[in-house]
């Protein structure tokens, strides 16, 4: 008996993000409901097909949406919060849940939803929310529909679920959470629409169920095991329901393992690319109704897989648990990878020969499902090619650099501490640099307009000369050096004209790191990020920065700032080499960047920022695992400012995420000035900085930069004096919670000057104030 294989679930963009166009132009409204639904169901078509031609036996039906799955999912139980009912039209209250709606002409002005980050990946889910009583109510048209279009002769469709312990656990409650309360609290009303549905799913046919509950997982505290416990047994006894494949990803099962063996449900589906420490406990105890689907393709990063390997843990499992029980799969959905590596024309043929994009993975899994039952690995074409990719990958002199290694190797500690504690450095900074209390600044991109992002396509595809392109930057550069004199801001920025991506630009300066030209994945919605491959050993070829920081600075007296993106982020938002840890990548990086900030001291810039707003990001998902993560990324951060002389000023910068509970490790990078995101929760962050006393300089951004509204000088000064209450005055800043390229001149001229006249007024009322 064959072993069966499928995938998790599949990219929903489109080859050539046709999801995207098609949702922009039907919010736009230059095209109809119908034509974005004929896109998506010929999108996902395309997919089954795909599946089908690489030979899989199961496809998932329900992993695609049109914005997210777990807004799907909320609108699949009839989660769909009370002030949205206003919207009759189904697909338009959807959009309105995922993006806002304002129709004045109607009296609707509806917010968006809350968009957080899904685990620690980079797409982002729409945060469904749980009022207290909540009840429910299932209305799956939309996953039935896909049923019917999914229907194939020999070919079984198998519905993605996402189940109800995770579905609750990353929603959240508008209870008082004072009180205890937990989302948790709605599943005994929950479970009944889940049963429901299996019922449903049932008479149509459906024979096997994926029911994604990846907060397994993750640490569990008693009352998520119980709600685990209660679900699991109340869905497990649902009367005539479809077999359960109880789906795991994203790390080891590990102290949960128990959870999910006791669930009742007839598979369990296991992520062996971060979680294969589980497998031998699983082989012993899995109990004899329960089949094993095993994630042994990387649904998380582009290289090919090591067949040989994946065989050698499917065939072990073959071999405890016979052919019959095991199926091979992707270790998650294939939604965090791009589509096909046959769309890439540019990439050398040695360099491609190394990945494998979603479809090039679909083959990956039927080939190892195909040759499960053979003691040896089999010498078919597919196994023979990924060992000779693998081959080529381990000798290949692009992946290692011996001067890199030694050097990396060489790094001791003195070279991750600034030779002063910062109170040295300081009394040096401020006798340099002469800054007025509460100094202003922004954090570092200018808006990129129409005319720069045109001048910038016209200079890539030939239209303009180089030399042009640099007169037009210096021009864009010199015109927003003096819009930030006039406004008065005291520590200047060039803007950032010369980057389409904070990382991309790094990427492209840096050996070591590759680019696609439709190597998109989703990010949230219609938008999708093109992450660099970095596959080889990081070299700095020449300065990347300098030639426009030392522009800049030429054009004014006041301190520019040098601007770098900082390791950890780099390598947070690339498809990382996966053939040595992400510490010694990271290292690597951080050397580069050390050389950077070595040669803008040089050039005679006073202040450096290395922006790090991916840090919170990286953490693992694991208690257990973060001190050891935080120890390098800290570690690179420092690594790559610590060169700096006292009197030179590092400063640093973090947005998109929740700080509060990492600021020891903050503190611990030792920058001179962090400014963080924190206008949009409205300094709930400060909070944190009464308990925890932040020894460094600090600016909570003041200008909420997501929001085209223009903050009036009263509100900027009422954020101050609620910064001021918890961090010395002397030690505050005063800017923006991000960068401001996404924004208009004016919004942006407009926000800055009321940013500018609050620090005024709070200097001059501190300085009027006899001091103690
Ligand atoms: N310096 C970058 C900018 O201003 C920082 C961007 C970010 O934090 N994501 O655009
Ligand atoms: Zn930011």
């Amino acid at each position: 008996m064959p072993v069966h294989s499928t995938c998790l679930g599949f990219p929903r963009i489109g080859r050539r993000r046709e999801l995207k166009r098609a949702l922009e132009t039907y919010w736009a409204g230059r095209v109809t409901a119908d034509h974005l639904l004929d896109t998506a169901a010929r999108i996902r078509r395309e997919h089954w097909t795909a599946m089908r031609e690489a030979g899989l036996r199961e496809v998932p039906v329900g992993d695609f949406a049109l914005y997210d799955h777990v807004l799907d999912a909320a609108v699949l139980v009839g989660a769909v919060p009370a002030r949205y009912a206003i919207v009759d039209d189904p697909l338009a209250r959807y959009f309105a849940m995922a993006r806002g709606l304002q129709r004045p002409d109607l009296g609707i002005d509806l917010a968006a939803l809350e968009m957080t980050k899904w685990f620690d990946t980079n797409y982002h889910y729409i945060v469904p929310e749980i009022a207290a009583g909540q009840t429910f109510r299932l209305d799956a048209t939309s996953l039935f529909q896909q049923l019917d279009e999914a229907r194939a002769p020999g070919i079984e469709s198998r519905p993605v679920l996402l189940g109800p312990v995770s579905f609750l656990r990353l929603s959240k409650s508008l209870q008082d959470h004072t009180a205890g309360a937990t989302p948790l609290d709605a599943l005994p009303a929950l479970l009944p629409i889940y049963e429901e549905l299996l019922g449903e799913l049932a008479s149509r046919g459906v024979t096997v169920v994926q029911l994604d509950e990846p907060s397994l997982v993750l640490d569990l505290d008693d009352r998520a095991c119980a709600a685990y416990r209660t679900a699991l047994a109340a869905l497990a006894e649902t009367p005539s329901r479809p077999r359960l494949q109880l789906t795991t990803y994203f790390g080891a099962l590990d102290d949960n393992l128990d959870l999910a063996l006791a669930s009742g449900c007839d598979a369990l589906h296991v992520d062996l690319t971060r979680g294969a420490s589980d497998l031998e406990a699983i082989l012993t105890r899995l109990p004899r109704t329960m089949s094993l689907s095993m994630g042994v393709v990387d649904g998380r990063n582009i290289w090919r897989t090591d067949l040989d390997r994946a065989h050698a843990l499917v065939h072990r499992a073959v071999d405890a648990l016979g052919t019959g029980r095991v199926v091979v799969s992707s270790s998650c959905s294939l939604l965090h990878v791009p589509i096909d590596l046959a769309s890439e024309s540019h990439l050398d043929t040695e360099l491609a020969s190394w990945l494998a994009f979603a479809v090039q993975k679909l083959s990956e899994i039927a080939a190892v499902a195909d040759a499960a039952d053979a003691p040896v690995p089999p010498d078919t074409p597919a196994f023979a090619a990924a060992r000779a990719a693998l081959a080529s990958r381990r000798a290949s002199p692009r992946t290692t650099r011996s001067e890199v290694r030694a050097r990396a190797a060489a790094v001791d500690a003195s070279m991750e501490g600034r030779s002063e504690p910062f109170p040295a450095r300081a009394a040096k900074q401020a006798a340099r640099l002469h800054l007025p209390l509460l100094p202003t600044t922004t954090i570092g991109s200018f808006p990129q307009t129409r005319e720069i992002r045109d001048a910038r396509a016209a200079w890539r595809d030939g239209r303009m000369r180089g030399p042009d392109y640099t007169r037009f930057l210096r021009d864009a550069i010199r015109h927003c050096v003096e819009r930030q004199e006039a406004l008065g801001l005291d520590v200047l920025v060039h803007g950032e004209f010369e980057r389409t991506d904070m990382v991309e630009y790094f990427g492209a300066e840096l050996d070591g790191f590759a680019f696609t030209e439709h190597g998109w994945v989703q990010s949230y919605g219609s938008r999708s990020v093109k992450p660099p491959v970095l596959y080889g050993d990081v070299v700095r070829r020449r300065p990347m920065t300098v030639d426009w920081s030392r522009f800049a600075q030429s054009l004014t007296t006041r301190p520019m700032k040098g601007m770098l993106t900082g390791p950890v982020t780099i390598l947070q938002w690339s498809f990382v080499r996966d053939d040595q840890p992400r510490a010694d990548t990271c290292r690597q990086i951080a050397l580069a960047l050390r050389d950077e900030v070595a040669d803008l001291e040089a050039a005679g810039l006073a202040i450096v920022q290395v922006d790090e707003p991916a840090i919170r990001e990286g953490l693992p998902l694991r208690r257990q695992d973060r001190p050891a993560y935080l120890n390098w990324a800290v570690a690179a951060f420092r690594l790559a400012t610590s060169g700096a002389a006292s009197d030179t000023q590092i400063h640093t910068h973090m947005c998109y995420s929740e700080f509060g509970d990492m600021l020891p490790a903050i503190a611990a990078m030792d920058a001179d000035v962090l400014s963080i995101e924190s206008s949009r929760s409205r300094m709930e962050l400060v909070e944190d900085f009464a308990t925890f006393s932040y020894p460094n300089a600090i600016g909570p951004g003041v200008y909420d930069i997501h929001s085209p509204r223009v903050p009036t000088v009263d509100e900027i000064a009422a954020l101050l004096d609620r910064a001021a209450a918890v961090i010395p005055i002397e030690r505050l800043w005063v800017n923006p919670d991000c960068g401001l390229k996404t924004r208009g001149w004016t919004e942006v001229e407009a926000a800055l000057a009321n940013m500018v006249a609050a620090a005024r007024r709070k200097r001059e009322a501190v300085e009027l104030t006899p001091r103690a």
